[in-house]
């Protein structure tokens, strides 16, 4: 896994831990309001591994690694990897993800490498617009779904997030996920601050 920016102590990403934050190169979708645009498509913007980097900061003081992007999940097996090193040092972990990849969360999940996920719901509707490739509506649906149902089976915490971009309906987004707080599940809508490169 290719790192392009690390947080050596991260406090705001979750808040009850304090956490090493690696974000790695690459991505499944082309958000076009991504503020790591700039950083994770091109593989020149790579700073080392995830592992160079997790054996390099962590400390005593770490109670957890973060892994961001990008799309963590694209990594597969060296995400699993570095999870598993950092299960073995006894930290917890928290991957940030869109959700898509499913089976790579099926894995995870399985070998319980992750103790808290934030996945990133993007739209109501109209998705193919808002992360600039080509899906249907009923598939990602069905992605996000059938990840959220296998954390929940595996009793896996997660959070949900919604960026605020302009030309989003974030009021249908809101309503499709009035329910989950009944379900225990916190949501965070994030503000939109304005892409500049
Ligand atoms: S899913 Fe996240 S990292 Fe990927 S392009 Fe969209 S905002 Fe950027």
């Amino acid at each position: 896994m290719q790192i392009v920016s690390i947080i050596p102590e991260a406090f705001c990403e979750w808040e009850s831990e304090v956490s090493l934050a690696l974000c790695c190169l690459s991505c499944n979708f082309k958000c076009w309001y991504c503020h790591m645009k700039d950083k994770i498509y091109n593989p020149l913007n790579t700073l080392g591994t995830a592992k160079d980097f997790f054996f390099r900061y962590i400390n005593p003081m770490h109670t957890a690694l973060i892994i961001s992007g990008g799309e963590p999940t694209v990594w597969r097996e060296s995400l699993f990897e570095i999870l598993l090193i950092a299960k073995h040092a006894g930290l917890k972990t928290k991957v940030f993800s869109n959700a898509m990849n499913y089976e790579a969360i099926f894995t995870l999940n399985k070998y319980q490498l992750v103790d808290m996920y934030s996945f990133d719901v993007k739209a109501a509707k109209d998705l193919s617009s808002v992360i600039g490739v080509d899906i249907s509506d009923e598939t990602y649906f069905t992605n996000l779904y059938t990840t959220l149902k296998n954390c929940r089976e595996n009793k896996v915490n997660f959070e949900l997030r919604h960026t605020m971009a302009p030309g989003i309906d974030t009021e249908a987004v809101k309503q499709l996920l009035s329910g989950a707080g009944m379900q225990d599940i916190e949501v965070h809508y994030q503000k939109y601050i304005e892409y500049k490169n």
